[in-house]
């Protein structure tokens, strides 16, 4: 019996035991991977991936596509960082698809049977018409799809693209406005006529065509539909390695895969419960960069007046950023309770200005001049999670949107 057998099989199983009693059912869902894999103090576990990958698997390499969609390759390079790991992973899988990487092409994905790709991970946002076309065609043909990376999960930073009026505008400004490019179209003598990308252009030879840009960026499962996500600007290793693991086990062992819908390598609680910095709960008087100030390696950095996106922000990097002086920037997401971890960090800021009966050192006037001082607070409290916010792009009677 091949692999996809098997796995058919025991997904036929699974539905038929599905009717569990409602409590049961509650619990396990309760009781998920994240909880067990996670103690909230110290990040994630070391997952041991020494004895993982011993040759092929006996029912047959699975069937591996690694996509980006609209990302800077950071995500690549993050799956290539499990160093000579990735070499003993050609053991498992056959890689179908990796732009990055190897060859494989979208008419080889197309000719494909439905399902028949066993694991698509994707990452980076979806912004235009190529990448909304290749999840789709990735989601038709794999059984199994992960949402890689900040981007794939929450749109990223291609998603503060979101916040100007729509896709003409940062046309415009690419091309039109950047020191570079307005030296070139002036040099080049169309300044007032600018040479713009178009979606289409008729050359003698032929039709040219680019991929149509769209207004608003979004998340990986605001287009198709997901299996398991795994944050992370990008994903730390600590994180891969639950991933392959769960993977691993699946494979070669039968072990069952997490419930769809886990969040790969996160905690259950904030990236401040696992931050080894001494928080004080200061009020706060002024904003500054971490190369404004001498940094107290020991005290939490809010306390210091930087802005760390610790308190809004689920753990699981093991406080990668803050251990070594630097704030958090959100890039894991917010926690499971939090919907908008933008919003939530602002309620943060805004809990730590003396502004109570019993320390009322700052008016309203004097609030509103320090958060002046921050320099893009949207993009700064929604650098990673613009397209999961409440209002997810900016609005505009111009434009409509
Ligand atoms: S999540 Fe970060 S590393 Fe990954 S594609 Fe996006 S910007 Fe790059
Ligand atoms: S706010 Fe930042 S520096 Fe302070 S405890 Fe939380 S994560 Fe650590
Ligand atoms: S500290 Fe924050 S920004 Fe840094 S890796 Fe962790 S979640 Fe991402």
């Amino acid at each position: 019996m091949g692999f996809f057998d098997i796995f058919k099989k025991n997904k036929a199983e699974k539905t038929d035991k599905t009717a569990k009693p409602a409590k049961k059912e509650a619990e396990e869902k309760k009781a998920t991977p994240r909880d067990a894999a996670a103690p909230a103090t110290s990040g994630l576990p070391a997952v041991d991936l020494g004895e993982l990958l011993p040759g092929a698997p006996k029912n047959g390499k699975i069937k591996l596509a690694i996509y980006w969609a609209a990302a800077c390759g950071g995500c690549d390079v993050s799956l290539l960082d499990t160093n000579e790991r990735i070499l003993t992973i050609g053991d498992m899988a056959d890689i179908v698809m990796w732009p990055i990487a190897a060859d494989g092409k979208e008419k080889d994905i197309a000719a494909m049977g439905d399902q028949e790709i066993t694991v698509s991970i994707i990452n980076g946002a979806v912004r235009n018409s190529e990448n909304e076309h290749m999840v789709k065609l990735l989601r038709q043909k794999s059984l199994l799809v992960i949402s890689y990376g900040s981007c794939a999960c929450f749109g990223g930073t291609p998603a503060l693209a979101n916040l100007v009026d729509g896709k003409d505008d940062i046309l415009d400004y690419v091309y039109t406005k950047t020191p570079t490019t307005a030296n070139f179209q002036e040099q080049c003598g169309h300044k007032s006529a600018p040479i713009i990308p178009q979606n289409s252009y008729q050359a003698p030879e032929g039709e040219l065509t680019l991929p149509l840009l769209y207004d608003t960026v979004k998340s990986l499962d605001q287009v198709i539909d997901v299996d398991y996500s795994i944050p992370g600007c990008p994903p730390q290793q600590e994180s891969i390695a639950v991933l392959l693991k769960a993977l691993v086990d699946f494979v070669y062992n039968g072990v069952a895969l997490p419930p769809k819908g886990t969040m790969i390598g996160v905690t259950t609680k904030t990236l401040c419960e696992e931050c080894p910095r001494h928080k004080e709960n200061r009020r706060i008087t002024k904003i500054c960069e971490p190369h404004e100030v001498d940094v107290d390696p020991e005290l939490c950095l809010m306390d210091q007046g930087i802005l760390c996106l610790g308190p809004a922000t689920v753990g699981g990097c093991g406080a990668k950023c803050t251990r070594v002086g630097q704030p958090c920037r959100g890039c894991y997401g917010p926690t499971e309770v939090v919907q908008e971890q933008g919003a939530s960090m602002f309620t943060a800021v805004a809990s730590l200005f003396p502004v109570l009966e019993e320390d009322p050192t700052c008016s309203e006037d004097e609030i509103i001049d320090i958060m002046s001082t921050v320099k893009d607070p949207l993009g700064y409290f929604y650098a990673f999670s613009m397209s999961k916010a409440l209002i997810k792009r900016k609005v505009s009677e111009k434009g409509g949107q």
